[in-house]
């Protein structure tokens, strides 16, 4: 049917690249490009001969007229970004110059303040509109999926949803003290910012791990969860009918968080550069050279992971409750596609995006969050492409 430029080729992009092939019948031709070649060459060996014809490409997507240049090459119907949030613009710029469809799962960051927000990004809303192609963004788990459950409450359960709790559990265990699951410094600047939580129309700023709950999770059970500022909070604040609280909890193991102090304390998690030996380096970027790299977790993580939304609000003039909610299992994820949970349930929606976009089910000129479309389509392909949901009427709530 069509052709995606996909852009990385790390843990998400190799999931998110399994998942393309085997939905060749919308993923025709893919080209895969990255700053290593190598990597992308790799995984082309792995998954040549199937139905999807794959080539790949060097690429720094730091320089817009590199991938201005691949694209016009390549001619893709849709740009997959799975690199870093630090190239969302420039690839945003190069769609722009071709006119070409765009989806990514992280919004844009500049490399030297760990500042979540969608306005760099929303900026290009006229522009995308003006050259008549659609920019996607988000479509990962958290954010992706969230805002999809998020849309498909309020289509079919509520007439206003007042309250959601995103609560995302890792159960996972990969047997080191301390590695990360996605990207180490992406992770850990993520981590380590102070929380909010979006309540009556503001932001309330927290310190970072102030606010802790323990959830009895299904398949999972009791698990500490902290809260964190997110990024599909600003989106789905705006976007959300009647929205009064909207918060974000994510689970973390003691030892985790014992390391991720020392580390702080240490000066080891800060992005300022510092003088070494003669050269700049930025503490934690040397940092995440020396942890494990997540695409390597996958053989030995085992355990599942429980990522949803509890929605509270109103239908019919009554009170409602309804939680939406994936289980993962890493050993499953990685006996299937080579890779742990973490990846898998980002890698996956972000192809289900980048088919709605392909297939013109998602097809809008502008830039928009995965919230602002119809959920249907997509929660029908979470189920059929290895990500099933389930739903409770009767959910625990987190006080
Ligand atoms: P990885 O570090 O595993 O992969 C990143 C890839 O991008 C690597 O292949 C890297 O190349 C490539 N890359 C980095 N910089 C450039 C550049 N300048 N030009 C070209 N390629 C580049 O990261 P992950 O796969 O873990 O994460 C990918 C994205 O997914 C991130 O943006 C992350 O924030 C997002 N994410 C979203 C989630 C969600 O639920 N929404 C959850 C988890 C992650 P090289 O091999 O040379 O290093």
């Amino acid at each position: 049917m069509g052709k995606a430029l996909i852009i990385g080729c790390g843990g998400v992009a190799s999931v998110a690249i399994h998942k393309c092939c085997q939905n060749s019948e919308v993923f025709s031709e893919i080209c895969i490009a990255s700053r290593t070649k190598s990597k992308c060459d790799a995984l082309k060996a792995k998954l040549d001969g199937g139905d999807t014809k794959i080539t790949t490409a060097q690429v720094n997507a730091d320089h817009v007229d590199e991938l201005i240049a691949i694209i016009e090459a390549f001619k893709p119907d849709v740009v997959l970004n799975l690199a870093l949030p630090y190239q969302d613009l420039t690839i945003m710029d190069a769609c722009l110059a071709t006119k070409t469809n765009y989806v990514d799962t992280a919004n844009y960051e500049p490399v030297d303040t760990a500042k979540f927000e969608y306005k760099w990004q929303w900026d290009y809303r006229e522009r995308f509109e003006k050259a008549g192609i659609t920019a996607l963004l988000g479509s990962g788990f958290d954010p992706g999926v969230t805002g999809v459950f998020a849309a498909y409450a309020q289509k079919h359960y509520f007439d206003e949803i007042n309250t959601i709790d995103i609560l995302d559990a890792n159960a996972g265990d990969h047997g080191y003290p301390f590695a990360t699951n996605f990207n180490p410094e992406i992770n850990i600047r993520e981590v380590s910012a102070n929380g909010s939580y979006w309540e009556a129309g503001k932001w309330i700023e927290t310190k970072p791990m102030e606010i802790k709950r323990v959830y009895d999770f299904p398949e999972i059970g009791p698990k500490d969860m902290y809260l964190l500022h997110h990024e599909e909070l600003e989106s789905l604040g705006l976007n959300i009918k009647g929205i009064k609280r909207i918060r974000f909890f994510m689970t973390f193991g003691e030892s985790y968080l014992t390391h991720l102090k020392c580390l702080e304390n240490v000066g080891m998690t800060s992005i300022k550069p510092i003088e070494f030996e003669g050269r700049q380096i930025v503490p934690l970027q040397f940092l995440a050279a020396v942890l494990p790299d997540p695409s390597t977790l996958g053989p030995r993580t085992k355990g599942k992971t429980n990522i949803g939304c509890i929605f509270q609000g109103k239908k019919d003039g009554k009170d409602k409750t309804y939680y939406l909610y994936n289980v993962c299992d890493h050993e499953a994820c990685y006996k299937e596609v080579g890779s742990q949970a973490i990846s898998y349930t980002t890698g996956v929606p972000a192809m289900i995006g980048t088919m709605m976009v392909m297939t013109g089910q998602w097809n809008r000129p502008g830039v928009y969050n995965v919230e602002e479309f119809d959920p249907d389509p997509f929660m029908a392909a979470l189920n059929k492409w290895g990500l099933p949901w389930q739903e409770s009427f009767t959910p625990d709530l987190v006080d």
